[in-house]
């Protein structure tokens, strides 16, 4: 039996490990709290931190393959570890370009892929004198994550607020839609593409709010993300499982926002309402199994649970007995103790031919599943 571990123990690594219980498999989770989504469900647990070079080495070793949950790990101890034989899926040299938000930028201007255009700034002095490229976005090169390390900047007087490190300045886009594409490619170059999804994001928290599958796209906008998101994948020369972030602008034109070489919040609904979900894929891609199906077999709806404001310390669900009574709504609920504002704390997928009863069900869901202290 091949022996994986997965660097990170969040909610992702959780539903990996769901996954892998269909799979002679044997799993092994790098993470520092010992009391993290994937804590008890992987083989074997191993306290500690995935940044630092010799914990990641030293379990990853003994390993036939590892795979991430997040990008914000050891890279160098990875690179190692792949010299020496270990399979890492997705590839070192993929982290290394994606966790640094210059280095993507480049990734996409090197191979043609649409993207804003951008200019790099390494300080805040740098970001003064370019007032002229405002509105802008201002994207942190290292370390942001969930919103975190953005900043819109409209006129001068936001200059304030951007990062006195290296940072992209990227145009402002006059964003029609965000959609994202999961993409899945194995160790021998297949290919297979999920339906893209349609994201609407609350403003305040800047965090994914709730997610349409399949997004309402013409085709010919369709055909054009699907031919961004392949190529953006396939010149990574990396197996694994991919999530490529579009803008749809006010012109019709599609450009990347960015790409996590993971699975990702934008595939959960593909657990119920794809017949092989993002985590299936990604142990088939890594067992070396057959690419599964990535048909949907119902339109969805996804919506985030996330932690109610002003409510911080050991979690209770409010509501959660009315929505499992909804026939058509799936509850993940990622066993986090605590809950803060905003923290990700499970999600629920609709299914449903029908749009109105998505949206109806999924505004209901989100007024009645509250997670509060
Ligand atoms: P994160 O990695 O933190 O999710 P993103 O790069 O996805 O950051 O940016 C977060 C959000 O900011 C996007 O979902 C989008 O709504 C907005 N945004 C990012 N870049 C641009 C842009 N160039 N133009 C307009 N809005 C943008």
């Amino acid at each position: 039996m091949l022996k994986i571990g997965i660097l990170g123990g969040g909610q992702l690594g959780r539903m990996l490990l769901q996954a892998a219980a269909n799979y002679p498999v044997e799993t092994f989770v790098l993470e520092n709290d010992t009391e993290c989504p994937a804590a008890h469900l992987c083989h074997h647990f191993t306290k500690g931190d995935i940044k630092d070079f010799d914990a990641v080495y030293n379990f990853g070793k003994g390993l036939d393959a590892l795979t991430i949950e997040i990008e914000n790990v050891n890279v160098e101890a990875l690179e190692k570890l792949e010299a020496e034989g270990v399979k890492v899926y997705p590839k070192p040299s993929v982290l290394k370009t994606i966790k640094n938000k210059i280095l993507q930028k480049q990734y996409y201007q090197q191979h043609q892929l649409p993207s804003p255009a951008f200019i790099i700034t390494n300080n805040l002095d740098e970001l003064k004198q370019q007032e002229s490229f405002l509105p802008a976005v201002h994207k942190i090169g290292e370390g942001g994550y969930d919103g975190k390390g953005v900043q819109l900047l409209r006129t001068k007087e936001d200059i304030a607020k951007g990062f006195d490190a290296p940072s992209v300045l990227e145009k402002m886009v006059d964003i029609h839609k965000e959609i994202a594409q999961m993409v899945a490619i194995n160790s021998t170059g297949e290919t297979a593409l999920y339906p893209p999804v349609e994201m609407l994001f609350d403003p305040t928290l800047n965090l994914l709010d709730y997610q349409l599958c399949p997004a309402e796209l013409d085709e010919k906008t369709k055909s054009k993300a699907e031919a961004i998101a392949l190529s953006v994948v396939r010149n990574f020369k990396s197996p694994g499982i991919f999530a490529v972030e579009m803008f749809v602008d006010k012109n019709g034109d599609v450009m990347v926002n960015e790409t996590a070489p993971r699975a990702h919040n934008s595939g959960h609904h593909t657990i119920e309402a794809n017949y092989s979900s993002q985590f299936d894929m990604q142990w088939r891609i890594m067992l070396g199994y057959p690419l599964g199906n990535t048909d949907a077999i119902l339109p969805s709806i996804m919506v985030n649970i996330i932690g109610a404001e002003g409510f911080s310390g050991d979690v209770k669900y409010e509501g959660l007995e009315e929505v499992l009574k909804i026939e058509n709504a799936f509850v993940h609920l990622y066993g986090k103790k605590q809950t803060k504002p905003g923290r990700k704390m499970g999600h629920v997928t609709i299914m449903s031919k029908e749009k109105q009863e998505l949206l109806h069900q999924s505004n209901k869901i989100k007024r009645t599943l509250v997670a509060k202290a």
